[in-house]
């Protein structure tokens, strides 16, 4: 181990080396709570797209594994060093390197936060659309790795639908450039949406080129309570049957409202324990805000709702950032899975979750992106409780296992990393797990990028890189109060 990392800081400079003091940060990833971590053999932030590809080429000759890093705050495991390697991190490519307002667009080295590429265009009377809800920690090729949503996917769409153009660090070791700061690219195999969602398992994103919105002169925000999941499936598909696009259609149940209830921005209403809410913004200018909180306030009334709420937008989405943590502070912690069931079946996902929490004697509750289908299937536990910590992490697989079964993913949202890989065999059939598999033996032959992320179990694993069992892992997201 000594011997590599001192050959790899006399390649990249001495600066490019994390200290072992710093090591401890780059073993986990947001996955933390389920108890996931590895040994990285060395880790390295190169300060230019040439240095990561220098990394990478350095790796490859030698069958090292590599695992890329942005903000380390996945929440599949992705960016955990699970089978020792290289952690290749992009943190110090921080740099913006295009800001044209008046060309909606911006071009950014991989390593800048989130937040910094919101900020800066929102001081440039424009928007970037994607609000991922760990914008501060992290960063735009970790964004552009997952395709990561946010509430206003729905409406604006995702990570993937503002790249333009991005550099990537390819094996055996070279900067490859693909579309850039034109909007069209028609040339050639869509190798932009390949490397979106790919999980640093296809090359390393070193730069990016993103495409901005003027920002929308003003927003509406409405909650409406409906009766049961029934009815909040009637409301939902009156909502998308009525042409009205929302930039944020959430849902909550009733169970994951009642853990946060006290700090709702208004009165939530009586009668509504058993229910199903709707979080909705709309924005655009005032004309279109009007209109389409009009059509949306009909559409609703024919679902029955027990009450329709406009709200001050900024501090419903405030609340709802703080859901998640409420839900785990019930009972202490809570296993939470991301699945995604086509919207017409919300219905149906809610009652079989409400099923397995009843089976498994946990209490469990939803909340999510109904317009998009993502449902976070929660199941509170005690996690001193070694019965219901194992409850849990059952419920939870079996919570992927429903989303199967009414047509959906096992992730709609956080991606498969290392805790979703065991069931990607049930999701895809056979010519589709081929197909991945040829993709990730053309561009990584060797099978040295992040190996054994984003892929089911029985692929042969390079030497160095052994992988921890995903059995182990699965579903034990238990996060603390
Ligand atoms: C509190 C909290 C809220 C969250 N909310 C959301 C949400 O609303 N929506 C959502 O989609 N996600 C959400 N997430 C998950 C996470 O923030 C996103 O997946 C995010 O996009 C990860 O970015 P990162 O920079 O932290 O990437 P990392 O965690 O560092 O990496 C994520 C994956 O991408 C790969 N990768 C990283 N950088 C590169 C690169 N340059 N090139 C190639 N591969 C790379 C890694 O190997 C890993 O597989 C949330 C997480 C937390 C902790």
């Amino acid at each position: 181990v000594h011997g590599l990392r001192r050959d790899l800081a006399r390649l990249l400079g001495a600066d490019a080396l994390v200290p072992d003091e710093e090591l401890a940060e780059y073993r986990h990833d947001g996955t933390i709570q389920r108890g996931l971590s590895g040994e990285p053999d060395a880790v390295v932030r190169p300060g230019s797209g040439e240095g990561v590809a220098a990394a990478l080429r350095w790796c490859y000759e030698r069958g090292v594994a590599i695992v890329p890093r942005a903000g380390g705050t996945g929440l599949a495991g992705g960016a955990v060093p699970a089978g020792g390697g290289v952690v290749v991190s992009v943190e110090r490519l921080a740099r913006v390197t295009a800001l044209d307002p008046g060309l909606w667009r911006m071009s950014t080295g991989a390593g800048v936060r989130t937040a910094d590429v919101a900020r800066l265009a929102r001081e440039s009377g424009l928007l970037f659309p994607p609000d991922p809800g760990a914008a501060e920690q992290s960063r735009i090729g970790g964004n552009v790795a997952t395709n990561a949503g946010g509430p206003h996917a729905f409406g604006r769409g995702r990570t993937g639908a503002f790249v333009t153009g991005l550099e990537a660090a390819l094996a055996p070791g070279e900067l490859a450039r693909v579309g850039g700061e034109g909007r069209r690219d028609a040339a050639g195999y869509d190798l932009v949406g390949l490397m979106v969602g790919s999980e640093g398992t296809l090359g390393i994103v070193t730069a990016v080129d993103l495409r901005l919105v003027p920002a929308p002169s003003a927003a509406a925000a409405l909650a409406a309570f409906l009766r049961d999941p029934a009815g909040g499936q009637r409301a939902l598909l009156a909502i998308l049957g009525s042409g009205v696009r929302p930039a944020v259609l959430d849902f909550l149940d009733a169970r994951a409202f009642a853990a946060a209830a006290g700090a709702f921005p208004a009165d939530p209403p009586a009668g509504f324990a058993g229910g199903m809410a709707l979080l909705l913004e709309v924005e655009g200018s005032e004309q279109e805000v009007e209109r389409q909180r009009g059509e949306l306030q009909d559409a609703l009334a024919d679902a029955d709702p027990i009450l329709v709420q406009e709200l001050p937008g900024p501090a419903l989405w405030r609340w709802r950032d703080g859901l998640n943590g409420a839900v785990a502070a019930v009972r202490g912690g809570k296993v939470s899975e991301d699945i995604c069931v086509p919207p017409e079946r919300l219905a149906d996902a809610l009652d079989g979750i409400r099923a397995l929490g009843a089976e498994l004697e946990l209490p469990a509750c939803a909340w999510g992106h109904a317009g998009d289908g993502i449902v976070h299937a929660s199941f509170m536990i005690d996690p001193a409780d070694a019965g219901e910590r194992q409850r849990g992490s059952a419920a939870g697989e079996r919570s992927l296992a429903l989303a199967l079964r009414l047509g959906g993913s096992i992730t709609g949202e956080h991606g498969v990393g290392l805790v979703k890989r065991a069931l990607l065999g049930a999701q895809w059939d056979a010519a589709t797990l081929s197909a991945h598999r040829r993709i990730k033996q053309a561009l990584d032959p060797k099978g040295l990028l992040n190996p054994g992320k984003k892929e089911p179990p029985g692929r042969p694993q390079p030497a160095a890189a052994s992988v921890v069992g995903s059995e182990e892992a699965n579903g034990t997201h238990v996060a603390p109060a």
